[in-house]
C-alpha cells in the first residue's frame, strides 16, 4: 500500500480538509505517478457539494492530474520511472464492450470508472482523485506528456482540454467554420484555443464584459456580451457550432437563436438544474443539440500530442492545496483566469 496525503470533502457543506489514505500497491499493469499538479475543474465543486446527487464521501476530487512516474508494474510497456505522465477523468472501464473496443471508454456500456466519486471495479474501493500526492492507475488510462510544454499548464488539458477538443473534432470544425464558445472559464478558454487552432472563426459568448480583451488574446475574433440584447441581435442565425460550457443554470433560448441552418449546440457544461428544450427554436433552421463527455483514451493522447505540436496549454493560476476552499468561492464568482491548478508540493 502507498501512503498518500490528500484533501477531501467529508460532506456537501463543510470546507475540504486534510485526509490521509492508502493507494493500492502497484499491480503488473499499473503506473504509480507522483502528482505534481492538479487542475481544479468546476465538476470538482459540483460533486464535492453534491450538486448532481449521489456523491460518495470522503471524496478526494481532482481529475486533471500530471506528475512523474515513480514505479511501473512488470507488464507496463508505455512508461518507465522518471517519465512525465497524466491521468484524466477516467481510471477504468469494462474494457470489452463495443464502445470500449472503439476507445470510447467514457461511454462504456457498463459505465466508466471515474477518477473519483465512484467505486473502483472491485465494487468496494472508493476511487480517489488528484488533490493528493500519489495515484496508481492501469496504464491504459495514463497519458504521455511532452517535456516541451509547461507542466502546470498541461494539467487542465486532461479534462477541460479533451472535453473541448473532442466535440469540436466530432462536429468537423475546420477552416472557416463559424464557432461560438459560451462561457469563458476553464473549458471555455481551451475551447477558444482549439477552435482557433483548427482554423475556425471564433466568437466568445460571455456574461463578463471584463473578459473581452482576454478572449481576443486567447484567439477569439469576436466577443459578444450575452446580457446585451443589441449585440445578440447581430448574430441571430449565424453560428455553425456553439460549444456551451456554462456551469450555472441558464436557458438555452439565447444561444439556440444564434444557430445557422443545421447549426449544432454542443452541451458540455452540466448545470445542477436541467434546462428546458424550446421545440420552436429547434425546428427553426433545423437546429440540433448534442452532448459530449470528455474523450476516449486514444483521443486524449492525440489531443496532448496536438497541444505539444501547437504549443497549447491552459492559462493557470497556481494555488496551494490549503487555498482550495477560497478557489471554489472564486470559481463561483467567475473569477478565474482561467484555471486554478494546485501545486501538490504544498501537501508534501
Ligand atoms: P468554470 O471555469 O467555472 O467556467 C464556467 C463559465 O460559465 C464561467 O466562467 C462563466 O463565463 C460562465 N457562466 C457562469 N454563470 C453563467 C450564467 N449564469 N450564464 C451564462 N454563463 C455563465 O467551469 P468549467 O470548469 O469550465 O466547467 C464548465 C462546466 O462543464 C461545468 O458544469 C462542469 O461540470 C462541466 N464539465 C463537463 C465535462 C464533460 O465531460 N462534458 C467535463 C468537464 C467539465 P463568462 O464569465 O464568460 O460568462
Ligand atoms: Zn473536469
Ligand atoms: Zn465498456
Amino acid at each position: 500500500m502507498i501512503a498518500t496525503k490528500a484533501y477531501a470533502a467529508y460532506n456537501p457543506v463543510t470546507p475540504l480538509a486534510p485526509f490521509d489514505f492508502d493507494r493500492r500497491a502497484v499491480g503488473p499493469h499499473d503506473v504509480q505517478v507522483e502528482i505534481l499538479y492538479c487542475g481544479v475543474c468546476h465538476s470538482d465543486l459540483h460533486q464535492a457539494r453534491d450538486e448532481w446527487g449521489g456523491s460518495i464521501y470522503p471524496m478526494v476530487p481532482g481529475h486533471e492530474i500530471v506528475g512523474k512516474v515513480v514505479a511501473v508494474g512488470s507488464h507496463v510497456t508505455k512508461f518507465k520511472a522518471g517519465d512525465l505522465a497524466g491521468v484524466g477523468v477516467m481510471v477504468d472501464s469494462c474494457r470489452v464492450c463495443d464502445h470500449c473496443n472503439q476507445h470510447l471508454e467514457q461511454y462504456c456500456v457498463e459505465g466508466m470508472t471515474g477518477t473519483y466519486n465512484g467505486l473502483e471495479r472491485d465494487g468496494k474501493t472508493i476511487a480517489q482523485g488528484g488533490y493528493s500526492t500519489q495515484i496508481v492507475t492501469d496504464e491504459r488510462w495514463v497519458y504521455s506528456i511532452s517535456p516541451k510544454l509547461d507542466l502546470k499548464g498541461v494539467a487542465p488539458l486532461l479534462c477541460a482540454g479533451i472535453t473541448t477538443y473532442s466535440p469540436l473534432r466530432f462536429a468537423g470544425v475546420t477552416k472557416g467554420t463559424k464557432v461560438a464558445v459560451a462561457g469563458l472559464g476553464g473549458l471555455g478558454h481551451l475551447g477558444v484555443k482549439f477552435a482557433a487552432a483548427f482554423g475556425a472563426e471564433v466568437t466568445m459568448l460571455s456574461t463578463s464584459k471584463s473578459k473581452e480583451a482576454d478572449a481576443k488574446q486567447l484567439g477569439a475574433h469576436n466577443f459578444v456580451l450575452t446580457t446585451d440584447k443589441e449585440q445578440l441581435k447581430q448574430y441571430k442565425g449565424y453560428f455553425d457550432v456553439i460549444l456551451n460550457t456554462v456551469a450555472a443554470n441558464h436557458s438555452y433560448d439565447t444561444y439556440l437563436n444564434l444557430l445557422a441552418l443545421n447549426g449544432k449546440m454542443i452541451i458540455v457544461g452540466i448545470p445542477p438544474k436541467a434546462s428546458e428544450v424550446p421545440a420552436g427554436k429547434m425546428l427553426e433552421n433545423r437546429r440540433s443539440i448534442l452532448g459530449s463527455m470528455i474523450g476516449g483514451t486514444v483521443e486524449t493522447q492525440e489531443m496532448l500530442d496536438f497541444c505539444a505540436q501547437h504549443n497549447i496549454v491552459a492559462d493557470v493560476e497556481l494555488i496551494n492545496m490549503q487555498d482550495i476552499n477560497e478557489a471554489y468561492e472564486r470559481m463561483l464568482k467567475n473569477d478565474v483566469k482561467y484555471r486554478f491548478v494546485i501545486d501538490l508540493a504544498s501537501l508534501k
